[in-house]
């Protein structure tokens, strides 16, 4: 990823020539999107395949649908040219994503570049170079003369041992769908990125909803091949109809299996399509407290859209100051600029809120959101969008079961009832209620908690009886009642917790 004309396409380019054999390299044909190169490490010959996604909009469409193809995340950014506004929203969908990142400083060979600005930049964007204390990779390089492109490919690897990027051939394939077409004369075509196991010739798989029984695959240098191991993006026929980009497939040993989870998906899908069109409403920042996901740690993710920098400095500073133990705000890009198609992506991707401040909306953006779902928030004074976010924050937490005290009985007698005893009572203040809340206090002392089971005013069960009446109290679990004892009526409520509260 990177800002256009950074030397995305020349780097893929400049990879495959000096990685893959000379003649195969010609045939290799670029619409699949994605190919594999082998690197030599520790001995070892390791497989990364690139997925080229031009512009992060490939990548985060697929994250929007769940799909999870990318592992490392390379950011291209020219030597001579600096962090520009695609390089921030690509650190942005990355850190989103949750994938490490390598950066490539590229067009060393050039005369103007200057790579330590390019660190010095990124520092802007909690990105510190391993030489400078650390921990993101940079490698400068130049896609035109070659120089340290093998450093890039060993880097790779590297964060893939470290990041323990490991996958299984020996058992059934599965991955996620790159790309698939109505082929005229071979029928549905589906690219598959094999992420795991094996996929051979002759096996089974549902890709999303859609049977398939693997005819033929090519691999992505136009060989055809019978067994595609993991880091594979292959060509497969034989399915059933066209799957969409970013579904994931599985293979199945049984057909009748396949066969029958494809139908039941299928089915499914046409209910939850109609379900989505009438819940179709993404996250908002009010909506966010019914949203609160799982976990001790509530995170609300924004990207933040102003005038100037100097706005976005201060709006920043002021979040950090907002209580965050409990509720993280997770800030995935802040740029100066009008908030763009991109942004909604990227939100639409993240479930994030998009804070516009004192800028403007880009053509398109509004009706992008209103499809998406996606909530933007306008501002032009910074505690009033201060306050939101922190009444979003308080609406994430959890709320807090608190009592609230209902009032206070005596016990004057206590008459023997069946097989046990039930109290004669007498309120001293407010009431007690049926099913509610008591503790028995004697001497200060706790000598039953539980239910208020049981309520009489003259043999009549009643709900409540007030303060000056007298009533009968009888318990199932708790007979030893002596005269002078206290109940305390209470119950628990929920409570909104505030912030500053806390
Ligand atoms: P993309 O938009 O990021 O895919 O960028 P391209 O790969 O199309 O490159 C944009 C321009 O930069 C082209 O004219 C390339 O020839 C040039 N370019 C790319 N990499 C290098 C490099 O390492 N050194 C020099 N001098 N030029 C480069």
């Amino acid at each position: 990823m990177g800002h256009v004309d950074h030397g995305k396409t020349t780097l893929l380019d400049a990879i495959r020539k000096t990685k893959v054999a000379q003649g195969e390299a010609g045939g290799i044909t670029q619409h699949t999107g994605a190919y594999h190169v082998d690197v030599e490490h520790n001995g070892v010959t390791q497989q990364v395949v690139f997925l080229d996604t031009p512009g992060h909009e490939a990548f985060t469409a697929m994250r929007a649908r769940g799909a999870r193809v990318t592992d490392i995340a390379v950011l291209v950014v020219a030597a001579d040219d600096g962090v520009q506004p695609q390089t921030i929203e690509a650190i942005g969908h990355a850190r989103a994503a949750g994938v490490p990142l390598v950066v490539a400083i590229n067009k060393i060979d050039k005369e103007e570049a200057q790579p330590d600005r390019i660190k010095q930049e990124l520092m802007e964007y909690q990105l510190v170079a391993e030489e400078w204390g650390g921990d993101t990779i940079m490698v400068p390089l130049s896609a035109k003369t070659g120089e340290n492109l093998d450093t890039l490919l060993e880097m790779l690897v590297l964060v893939s041992d470290v990041e323990e990027l490991s996958a299984n051939p020996d058992r059934p394939a599965k991955g996620t769908v790159i790309e698939a077409h109505l082929d005229k004369a071979r029928g549905p075509v589906a690219t598959l990125l094999i992420q795991n196991g094996t996929l051979r010739v002759g096996e089974c798989l549902v890709a999303g909803s859609v049977f398939g029984k693997v005819r033929a695959m090519v691999d992505d240098r136009r060989n055809r091949i019978t067994d595609a191991y993991p880091s594979y993006a292959v060509e497969v026929l034989g399915m059933s109809d066209v799957p969409a980009a970013g579904d994931e497939f599985d293979v199945f040993l049984s057909e009748k299996e396949a066969r029958s989870i494809a139908d039941d998906r299928s089915v499914n899908q046409r209910q939850s399509r109609l379900q989505q069109a009438m819940a179709s409403r993404r996250v908002t920042l009010s909506s966010l407290s019914a949203q609160a996901s799982e976990g001790e740690l509530k995170e609300l993710n924004l990207i933040l859209k102003a005038d100037v920098q100097g706005s976005l400095e201060a709006i920043l500073g002021a979040l950090e100051q907002l209580p965050q133990d409990e509720v993280q705000v997770r800030v995935l890009l802040s740029a100066p600029g009008e908030i763009t198609e991109t942004d909604i992506d990227l939100a639409a991707a993240s479930n994030a809120v998009i804070v516009g401040f004192s800028t403007t909306l880009a053509t398109g953006a509004r009706q992008a959101a209103d499809r998406e779902g996606v909530d933007i928030r306008e501002y032009n004074v910074i505690y009033k969008l201060l306050d939101d976010i922190q009444g979003a924050m308080e609406g994430l937490l959890e709320p807090e079961l608190v009592e609230e005290d209902l009032g206070q009985a005596e016990v004057r007698a206590v008459f023997p009832s069946g097989r046990g005893s039930v109290a004669g009572c007498y309120v001293l203040n407010g009431q007690l209620v049926r099913n509610c809340n008591i503790r028995v206090l004697r001497k200060d002392k706790v000598v039953f908690s539980g239910i208020l089971d049981s309520l009489r005013r003259m043999r009549e069960d009643v709900k409540e009886v007030n303060t000056g009446f007298e009533c009968g109290v009888g318990l199932p679990n708790f007979n030893s009642w002596e005269e002078g004892d206290i109940i305390s009526a209470f119950r628990m409520v929920t409570k909104r917790r505030t912030l500053a509260s806390r």
